[in-house]
C-alpha cells in the first residue's frame, strides 16, 4: 500500500497524475515516442507549455490582466536573485519581511544588488508568527515576502498596502486558497510542494513592470528574454512541465482553488483540532498564523519521541519529521493530500499513549 506522504517538499502528488505521467514516460500522446525523447519544439510538447499556462491564468482568475507565465529552472531559490535583478533599479530600495529561512535567503542574495530594508523579523520568537504592524516606505521599489513559510508553520492571511510593486513566494501555498491574486505583480514558487516535481519554477509576472531597471541582465536571468521566448529560450524541463499541467489539469477538475481550499481547511481543521485538545501536543505556530499547509508541533514531554516515531511509522506515514531548525513535527499537507491520510494520522495521536 502507498504510504501517507506528509512530506514537505517534494512532496505528495495526486494518484492519478503519477499514473498518466508513467503512461507518458513510455508513450507520449500515442506518438510511440516517450515524453522525455521528443523534441521540446514538437508540436506536442507546445501544445502542454501552453496548456500549462493557461491553466495557471484560469486557476488563478489573473486571465486577460496583463501577466506573464514562465515556467524555468534553477527552483525559487534562483528567483531569490532573478526578482532582484529584474525589479529593483540601479540605485532602488526595496523592502523585505523576514519570516523564516526562505526568507533570510531572499534577503541574502536582494542585497547584492541594492539597498534592502528588512521592514520586520519574527527572528526573536524563532519565526514562530507573522509580524504585523511594520511599514514600507513610498519609494521602495518592491516589498518581497513568503506567503507561507514551509519549515515554521506559519503563513500570511492579508497581505500589506503600498506604494511599490509586492513580490510573492508562493512555493508552499499557490493554488492552495483564494486570494486576489491581481494585487500581486510578481508571483513565483517553486514546482515541488504544490504543482509537480522539482525541476521548474512558476513566475507569473505583469509584464509591464519589466525591462525598468537601468541593468544589463544576461539572457537566462532576464524575465523579457523569457516572456519573448515563451520559456523556451532554452530547453524547458518537459517532464517538470508535463506533471505540472497533469496537477493543474486535476485541480481545474476538481473545482479549482475554491473547491481545494475548503478540502485544505477541513484538513487542516482536523488535524490543528487534536494538537489543541491533546495534551501530549503543542503546536508551534502563533494560532491566527497557522499555515494550512504545513502543520508544525511537538511532543509536551520529549521523552516520548521514540515510542511516537514507532507508532507513526508502523501506520504507515511518511515524512513526519520537523525541520532541524525547528524540531519535531510538521505535517506537509498540501493539495493533493486526502483527509483520509490526515484523519490516519490523528487517530496516531489519539491511540498514543493511552
Ligand atoms: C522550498 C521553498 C523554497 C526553495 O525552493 P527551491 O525550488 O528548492 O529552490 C523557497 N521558498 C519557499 C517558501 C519554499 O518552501
Amino acid at each position: 500500500m502507498k504510504k501517507h506522504n506528509f512530506s514537505a517538499g517534494p512532496c505528495i502528488l495526486p494518484q492519478e497524475v503519477l499514473k498518466k505521467a508513467s503512461d507518458a514516460i513510455l508513450n507520449f500522446n500515442n506518438e510511440n515516442l516517450s515524453l522525455i525523447e521528443v523534441s521540446h519544439r514538437s508540436k506536442g510538447i507546445v501544445a502542454v507549455m501552453e496548456k500549462a499556462r493557461s491553466l495557471v491564468l484560469e486557476l488563478l482568475q489573473l486571465e486577460n490582466k496583463g501577466y506573464a507565465v514562465l515556467f524555468l529552472q534553477g527552483g525559487a531559490s534562483l528567483e531569490f536573485l532573478m526578482t532582484p535583478y529584474n525589479l529593483l533599479r540601479t540605485n532602488g530600495k526595496a523592502a523585505y519581511l523576514d519570516t523564516g529561512a526562505w526568507s533570510t535567503k531572499a534577503i541574502k542574495e536582494a542585497k547584492l544588488f541594492g539597498e534592502i530594508d528588512v521592514v520586520a523579523s519574527s527572528k526573536d520568537k524563532n519565526y514562530s508568527y507573522i509580524p504585523k504592524d511594520y511599514v514600507i516606505a513610498d519609494d521602495m521599489d518592491y516589498f518581497h515576502c513568503t506567503s507561507n513559510n514551509t519549515i515554521f508553520g506559519t503563513q500570511m492571511k492579508t497581505f500589506p498596502k503600498r506604494k511599490g510593486l509586492l513580490v510573492c513566494d508562493m512555493s508552499s501555498d499557490i493554488f492552495s486558497r483564494q486570494l486576489d491574486f491581481s494585487q500581486f505583480d510578481l508571483i513565483y514558487a517553486g514546482a515541488q510542494k504544490n504543482m509537480g516535481p522539482a525541476g521548474t519554477t512558476l513566475v507569473v509576472v505583469k509584464e509591464e513592470i519589466l525591462g525598468k531597471t537601468g541593468r544589463g541582465i544576461p539572457s537566462m536571468l532576464d524575465y523579457q528574454v523569457h516572456v519573448s521566448k515563451d520559456s523556451m529560450f532554452n530547453t524547458p524541463p518537459v517532464f517538470a512541465l508535463y506533471v505540472s499541467m497533469l496537477t493543474l489539469q486535476w485541480l481545474k477538475d476538481l473545482g479549482g482553488i475554491a473547491t481545494i481550499e475548503k478540502m485544505n481547511n477541513a484538513k487542516a481543521e482536523l488535524l490543528y483540532n487534536e494538537i489543541d485538545k491533546n495534551p501530549l501536543f503543542e503546536g508551534v505556530a502563533a494560532r491566527e498564523d497557522r499555515s494550512v499547509m504545513n502543520v508544525t508541533f511537538t511532543l509536551t514531554d520529549e521523552s516520548l519521541k521514540e515510542s511516537f516515531d514507532s507508532a507513526w511509522q508502523a501506520a504507515g506515514i511518511n515524512g513526519l519529521g520537523g525541520h532541524r531548525s525547528v524540531g519535531g513535527y510538521r505535517a506537509s499537507i498540501y493539495n493533493a493530500m486526502p483527509l483520509e491520510s490526515v484523519q490516519v494520522l490523528v487517530d496516531v495521536m489519539q491511540n498514543f499513549n493511552n
